[in-house]
């Protein structure tokens, strides 16, 4: 039974959301006490930043960027019907794999959720995000195929 529940959230892709929601699901009826820890990362991509394309932490437009993304991820946990009570929302910028990595230690994760990669992305087993928590994360990590 796992306490501490982490699932990252790549807003961009709601079928991976799908594929995770019954999973969790699953894990959170298990415990009473569970809490579950909902996280998207906005990626910060170095190569756009270097070409001076990317939004930087000063650009004016940054808080628009971050209202929007918390509010649709606050639409795309909608389908895991967890009480407010029981789940927490966070919002990070920078590389999605250390920031997934980075919650997971800070709030003890006792298992990581995450789907394996687009389904678009049919030659990859694993995606890059999805492969970084298998191999870095400290806890036991739940891929969904
Ligand atoms: P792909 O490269 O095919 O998109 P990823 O490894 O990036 O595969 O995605 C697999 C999982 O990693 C997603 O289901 C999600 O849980 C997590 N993930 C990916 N990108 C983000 C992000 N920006 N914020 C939060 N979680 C993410």
């Amino acid at each position: 039974m796992y306490h501490t529940i982490l699932v990252p959230i790549d807003i961009s892709t709601p079928e991976l959301t799908q594929l995770v929601v019954p999973h969790v699901k699953a894990q959170v009826s298990l415990n009473d006490t569970a809490r579950v820890h909902f996280l998207t990362v906005i990626p910060i991509f170095p190569y756009y930043a270097s070409l001076g394309l990317a939004y930087s932490p000063e650009a004016p437009d940054n808080e628009m960027i971050r209202s929007e993304a918390l509010s649709q991820l606050t639409e795309a946990i909608k389908p895991f019907n967890i009480p407010k009570s029981r789940m927490e929302t966070h919002l990070a910028t920078g590389s999605p794999k250390d920031r997934i990595l980075g919650l997971a230690e800070s709030i003890q994760a006792d298992i990581i959720i995450v789907a394996s990669h687009r389904p678009s992305m049919a030659t990859y087993l694993l995606g890059s995000n999805a492969a970084a928590i298998v191999r870095y994360a400290k806890c036991p990590v739940l891929v969904i195929r």
